[in-house]
This record gives C-alpha cells, structure tokens and sequence, in this order.
C-alpha cells in the first residue's frame, strides 16, 4: 500500500533526487559530447568496455601474385643491418675525405712488405696489426681486367648496366675491384681514382674510376 501512496514529503524527495541525477548526468554527457567518434558509434560500441583495447592490423596489405594452384602473396620484408667496420674503419673515413686507405704489414721478418686494398685488419701472412697508409693523390692505375653488369645483385646500389674493373695499383699485393664511372674499359687503360666525399653513401661505392688521359 506505501507502494502505491507515497507521502508528499517522499515524492519531493524523489523528485529531488531525480533532478540531481539528471544534472549529474548531463554534466557527464558534456564531454562526451564533445568528442564526434563517441557520438556518431552506435549504442552497441559504446556499451563495449574496451573499445580502444581493439586489435588492429598496422601492416601494409599483401598483393596476391597467384591462387592457383596455390595461393601466392608478395610480402615484402625489410631489416636494418646494424654493421661495424671495425678496424677497418679508416679505409671508409679516408674515402669520405677523398683519400685511398692502404694497410702495411710492420713486422720486418714478414716477407709480404706491399701494400693491401680491401685493407686488412691484420697480416694474412704472420697476423700482425697492419699500419696505415694513405695513397698519395692522384691515384693512377691500370685495368688489369673488367666485366660488363647488367644484372647486379641485390644490394648493388648502381645503376645497371655498369664496368666493374679490377685496378692494378703500383706497390699493391691486391687488385682491388671497384666501377668505372664512365667510358669504356679496356685492358691496359689508365685510370685515375675519384671520391664521392660531397654526398657519400659511407660504403664501398665511395671511390670509382675515371678515365685518365695523359
Ligand atoms: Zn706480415
């Protein structure tokens, strides 16, 4: 029976209460409001707890090559290869500044006494640190042999088709590999070295050869 008649002062209460909450409840709609994502997502989302705990896919979309008879994708892969030069570091720091980087073994009871390009660290001979030494500039060599690339291997930032030559070099135990620049190679050309010290690509691709005309 209380139920269904309530004293005045009760229903003023709970008209009271009414009021608060609904105040209470749209002062916290304000923000809400504020917000468009929240407003335009149905009801049924908005009721999820853990909206913004939703698993996404941050990849880039696969293209498909084949389906028969098997499903073939193109999925590119890319790493970054952390890698040290080491001791041979100043081979690259000298193509930076324009300068051929040699090393010497210093033992004098080793018989190898020339020098080395690709450098090495120590002698192949009996171990020892090998030394430094710069190429005194102009370096002038001569193609001891070339190759035509049309089909350079991954990793070869040249465009193709390039002359790699391989440079006899005075006092050198090597014949070190690189690319000429332009021109055409032949057996016995002179060629001189040059250096990609205004934009270098801190590798290998830093020093090249071009045609040297006496
Ligand atoms: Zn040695």
């Amino acid at each position: 029976m209380a139920k269904k008649k309530a004293p005045i002062k009760k229903k003023k209460e709970a008209r009271d209460k009414a009021q608060a909450l609904k105040k209470v409840q749209t002062k916290k709609t304000v923000p809400i409001k504020k917000e468009p994502m929240k407003k335009k997502a149905p009801i049924k989302k908005k009721a999820e707890p853990k909206e913004k705990a939703q698993i996404k896919f941050i990849g880039q979309v696969t293209k498909i090559r084949q389906t028969e008879p098997a499903t073939v994708i193109e999925w590119p892969r890319a790493i970054t290869h952390i890698h040290t030069y080491g001791m041979l570091s100043p081979f690259f720091k000298g193509l930076r500044e324009g300068r051929l980087m040699a090393t010497r073994c210093p033992n004098v009871k080793c018989s190898e006494k020339r020098l080395w390009i690709p450098p090495r660290a120590h002698c192949p001979d009996c171990h020892a640190e090998m030394v430094w030494e710069a190429l005194s500039n102009p370096v002038i060599g001569k193609i001891h042999t070339f190759t035509e690339v049309v089909y350079a291997g991954t990793g070869i930032e040249l465009s193709t088709p390039y002359w790699q030559v391989d440079v006899e070099l005075p006092g050198l135990a090597t014949i070190p590999k690189s690319y000429l620049l332009y021109g055409k190679p032949y057996i016995g050309m002179k060629v001189k070295a040059e250096f990609r010290t205004k934009t270098p690509t801190h590798t290998v691709l830093d020093y090249y050869w071009v045609p040297y005309e006496q």
